[in-house]
């Protein structure tokens, strides 16, 4: 009971409710006739009964237990276990630090190093095997103890998170450029007589690996974004709690909390709540949630559990924390889905083109995700037309065409039957956007294309003449799919941005039920480490699902969203 943060008893509201009951109803005389003083004097033979209840209670909670339990064979970490003693034996360097730190007091080699991974192996899936009801209760509590032991060292090697430096190795190398800054008019092709035709693309080096990134994928998956699991972000919970006392008041207070805490059982009012809603909302607002929307969200929480009867040891935090995580949630996993494949497919059978039209202020990645997402088309056997209608930003054609060069390089014709995966439709600068694209959706039409994806423009949310030809191009060419893209860097701003575009294109559209934002690509989510908050922002302001997450340079570098991704990277501290 009084060591819950550290093992938890999943029976120990049920006990000490049946005990209450029980030793109640045993002295119910003697309370009525003694009174409370009376009873102080009293002695009770309540053992025998409290054993019983307590091995009710431990009965009870072991039958439950095997179906609660994830086998050890379903974890990832049943591999990861393997792997470590493999690698021990192999002596690689990295491991052996790692393995160091593990042994802790003990002072054996090697062996004994692997010995207790070993054990707790075994441990596990003895466990995993239902064995689990034939432990005896110290059997239990000494597995539970050295089970917390053994995270609370994990978490401590941990906090040094080897992935950057994995993900540098596997990143971009930088380019160097042979004339380096010696002859900048050699590298300036904007005056080039042959604007807009391949001559004027600076032909240089493709290395198809380097553009491909992961080359062990699945060709044509769009994987997951990836997240740390459960068990770490609980291990950090187990290891911070014993180091940060919630109450805090004079030299009573820890004892006070504690008594608090076993008394429990009320109701939750909005003054209990405050300070924790407040450090919440900060915490948001420092993972890059928008403060306004922060706010909003707290205040939902809020009124949600105003009132609500708390479990006897949970505490204020853990409810209102419990309660955000849920709301997160919820935020990200909106309606509709967009599920792009599917909607490719019926457009065939209909014998039209799929049409995406991408939008978002400059330098966001509309260009570059465009042609990782023509990537993963190309990979799942659809082929695209790339209407190149950012007319107005110098080398955005030239872009668009080093892409298709390389796409093609990488799905050539012969690999596909003869037919090309990818060819761009480009009228040079200067022309009108929403024509270019009519004239490209025809174009697919006739040739077979499956899906067009149309590059705008870059365009800030306040310039009102470009907001209403976007408007224009989007209510002319009637496209089957609307992407937002918006880089995951920005706090504040990204609200701003979708609000105003999802405005621009009701304003100036021509039509009755203007075509809004229908969905999300969420783009440079590789450089923000853990704040995450734009997607909680931009999800949140629309209502529009984050279609694709762009988490690199390269092609493959394309996710799904993974909702319990970005809220456990939100709620981490
Ligand atoms: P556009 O102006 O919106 O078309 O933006 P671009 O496609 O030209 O991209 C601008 C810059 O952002 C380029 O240097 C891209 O390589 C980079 N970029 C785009 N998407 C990502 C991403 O997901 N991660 C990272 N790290 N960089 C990206």
């Amino acid at each position: 009971v009084g060591f819950q943060k550290i093992l938890t008893l999943t029976y120990v509201d049920k006990l000490i409710d049946d005990v209450h009951k029980e030793f109640r109803d045993k002295y119910r005389n003697e309370f009525q006739q003694k009174g409370a003083l009376g009873l102080l004097n009293g002695t009770f033979d309540f053992k025998d009964d409290f054993m019983r209840l307590l091995r009710d209670a431990e009965d009870s909670s072991k039958v439950r237990a095997p179906t609660v339990m994830k086998t050890f064979e379903q974890s990832s970490k049943s591999q990861k276990t393997v792997k470590c003693m493999i690698e021990t034996r192999g002596e690689k360097p990295k491991e052996k630090v790692k393995n160091k730190k593990n042994k802790g007091s003990k002072k054996d080699g090697t062996e004994a190093v692997a010995a207790p991974s070993k054990a707790s192996a075994a441990d596990k899936q003895l466990s995993a095997a239902g064995d689990k009801e034939e432990l005896t209760k110290d059997e239990i509590l000494q597995k539970n103890r050295e089970e917390f032991f053994r995270r609370h060292m994990k978490a401590g090697e941990k906090s040094r998170s080897p992935k950057p430096d994995a993900q540098k190795e596997k990143g971009k190398k930088p380019r160097v450029w042979d004339l380096g800054n010696s002859n900048a008019k050699v590298l300036d092709y904007s005056n080039s007589a042959t604007n807009g035709s391949a001559e004027a693309c600076p032909v240089e080096e493709f290395d198809p690996d380097m553009a491909l990134g992961d080359k062990n994928r699945e060709p044509g998956r769009l994987y997951d974004l990836e997240y740390e699991s459960e068990d770490e972000a609980e291990e950090e919970k187990v290891v911070q709690n014993p180091s940060k006392p919630s109450v805090k008041k004079g030299g009573l207070g820890g004892m006070f909390g504690m008594l608090k805490g076993l008394v429990g059982s009320k109701s939750l009012t909005r003054d209990d709540m405050d300070p924790v809603l407040e450090k919440m909302k900060d915490h948001l607002i420092a993972k890059n949630v928008a403060a306004e929307i922060a706010v909003q969200l707290c205040e939902s929480v809020a009124k949600k559990l105003e009132g609500k009867v708390m479990g006897t040891f949970t505490t204020v935090t853990s409810t209102v924390k419990q309660a955000l995580q849920e709301a997160l949630v919820q935020i990200l996993q909106p309606q509709r889905r967009v599920d792009m494949l599917r909607d490719v497919m019926d457009a065939q059978r209909h014998r039209r083109p799929y049409v995406v039209t991408f939008c978002g202020v400059n330098g966001v990645g509309k260009s570059t995700n465009l042609a990782k997402i023509s990537f993963w088309l190309i990979e799942n056997g659809f082929s695209v037309l790339i209407a190149a209608c950012d007319t107005f930003r110098a080398g955005a054609v030239e872009q668009l065409r080093t892409h298709t060069r390389r796409l093609n390089a990488l799905h050539p014709p012969e690999s596909h039957g003869g037919r090309t995966m990818v060819q761009l439709y480009e009228k040079g600068y200067g022309k009108d956007a929403a024509g270019i694209a009519m004239e490209a959706i025809s174009y697919a039409r006739n040739q077979g294309f499956d899906v067009v994806l149309v590059d705008t423009a870059g365009r800030m949310q306040d310039n009102a003449p470009l907001m209403t030809a976007l408007a224009k191009l989007i209510a002319v060419n009637a496209p089957d799919l609307v992407l937002f893209v918006g880089e995951a860097l920005v706090g504040n701003e990204a609200v701003d941005q979708l609000v105003k575009f999802n405005k621009a294109l009701a304003d100036h559209s021509m039509a009755q039920t203007p075509r809004l934002i229908d969905g999300i690509v969420l783009t440079k989510f590789d450089t923000i480490d853990d704040k995450v908050g734009a997607a909680i922002s931009m999800t949140y302001i629309t209502s529009k699902p984050i279609v694709f997450v762009g988490t690199g340079q390269t092609y493959c570098d394309l996710r799904s969203l993974n909702a319990k991704a970005v809220v456990a990277a939100l709620m981490k501290a």
